[in-house]
């Protein structure tokens, strides 16, 4: 560490080239390094013009399939719709209860809502930040004293890793429960040798930009084995379109990706491995500088993380502080998420399991993310690892 500059006292000017601005996700280096197959694969969009549904989509879904061991994987606008359309299919409706974590992105419970069921919050653990499988009686009790009807589990792979799917799914299996894999953040991460996009009865994956796995704009996929599933999903997708497109089945929603995001997708999964790779290597330089100075992200063994996010737990109130003087020495961190969805006011009403959330509760207080992309170089990560051990230290 003794190579350091001095930490500036403010981040630099705008009008200063700031090579030494860290980026909390890199998005312009990956860009630089595809770029010209990205500016092929969009022309030869232009040149066909099948802006909708146009050949990619099929390409893209193919790679998926493979990518993932999935049977069925179909693409579509957003991750936000993949979470919709599965449960969609399920016929999910009012008097209907979803559990999901507490501590998560909006999106998980917004869609159970939206179909007029009812989001249950049941806790995560605090080392992985996934359900807490052991919060789940509690969780199908306030459902039933709520006098909802339990249908579905939604398990949400926090920050890059998968959830508890071992203990999971025999759970759902006992109490007639069918279980939604919220992967829009573990898109490429294993569980037991198993890509993300193979447990429960379905699996959505969001290509917002941001995501290990990113397009343009928005995007994402929904991967099954169920044969049937799949095909009243695809049909979801197009409106409920039957045999023809003027033949309507069922309600649906306009849930196409775009052939523009689809050729970029195509670009970007060609180098998605090697980023995995390169994402691992970050994560695995922050743990080991930084596992003695504060609480690290654990992956349990025979797991893989993609690290959507590498998060610290920073606890006794130090947290904000710690985000401060990072800003100052120009070092981006955030904190994902502030609020567990219990305390939303949208979400206010909602039952909570029996026993309570106390670990959602918390989090919000202790998180705190750290830059995470593939293209982060040794030195400028070792800023990162310098300024917190400096602070915390
Ligand atoms: C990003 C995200 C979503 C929604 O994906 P969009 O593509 O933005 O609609 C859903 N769940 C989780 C956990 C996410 O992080």
């Amino acid at each position: 560490m003794a190579a350091l500059k001095p930490a500036p006292k403010a981040p630099a000017p705008a009008s200063v080239p700031s090579e030494a601005a860290i980026q909390f996700i890199d998005l312009k280096a990956q860009q630089e390094r595809i770029r010209p197959a990205l500016d092929r694969a969009i022309a030869r969009v232009l040149d066909h013009g099948q802006y909708i549904m146009g050949p990619e989509i099929g390409e893209l879904e193919k790679r998926l399939a493979a990518f993932t061991g999935a049977r069925h994987a179909i693409s579509c606008a957003s991750g936000t719709d993949a979470l919709l359309m599965i449960l969609m299919a399920k016929g999910v409706g009012p008097g209907d209860a979803v559990i999901c974590p507490a501590f998560t992105y909006t999106a998980t419970p917004e869609c159970i809502a939206l179909l007029g069921a009812t989001p249950v919050f049941a806790d995560v653990l605090a080392d992985t930040f996934n359900l807490d499988v052991d919060a789940l009686p509690g969780a199908l009790d306030a459902a039933r004293k709520a006098g909802l009807r339990p249908r579905a589990i939604m398990a949400v792979d926090l920050f890059g890793q998968p959830a508890d799917y071992d203990r999971l799914l025999p759970f759902a299996h006992e109490h007639g429960l069918f279980v939604v894999a919220d992967a829009a953040q573990s898109f490429g991460s294993t569980y037991k040798g198993r890509r993300a996009g193979t447990f429960g009865l379905a699996t959505a994956t969001s290509f917002f930009p941001a995501k290990p796995l990113g397009c343009y704009g928005d995007g994402g996929a929904i991967f099954t084995d169920d044969d049937t599933l799949a095909d009243v999903m695809k049909s979801i997708r197009l409106h409920g379109k039957g045999s023809d497109k003027y033949d309507i089945v069922r309600v649906g929603i306009n849930g196409r990706l775009d052939t523009l995001q689809a050729a970029i997708l195509l670009e970007k999964l060609a180098i998605f491995e090697d980023e995995i790779v390169a994402r691992q290597r970050v994560a695995q330089r922050y743990t080991a500088a930084l596992h003695n100075v504060i609480k690290v992200p654990e992956v349990p063994a025979g797991l893989t993380s993609v690290w959507a996010q590498y998060t610290l737990t920073v606890p006794g109130g130090k947290r904000d502080a710690l985000m401060k003087a990072l800003a100052g020495r120009g070092i981006p961190a955030m904190v994902y998420y502030p609020r567990g969805l219990h305390e939303q006011t949208a979400y206010r009403g909602c039952p909570v399991a029996t026993g309570g959330v106390p670990v959602a509760a918390r989090l919000p207080q202790d998180v705190l993310s750290l830059p995470m992309h593939p293209y982060l170089d040794e030195v400028t990560q070792g800023r990162v690892i310098a300024g917190v051990g400096e602070v915390l230290g």
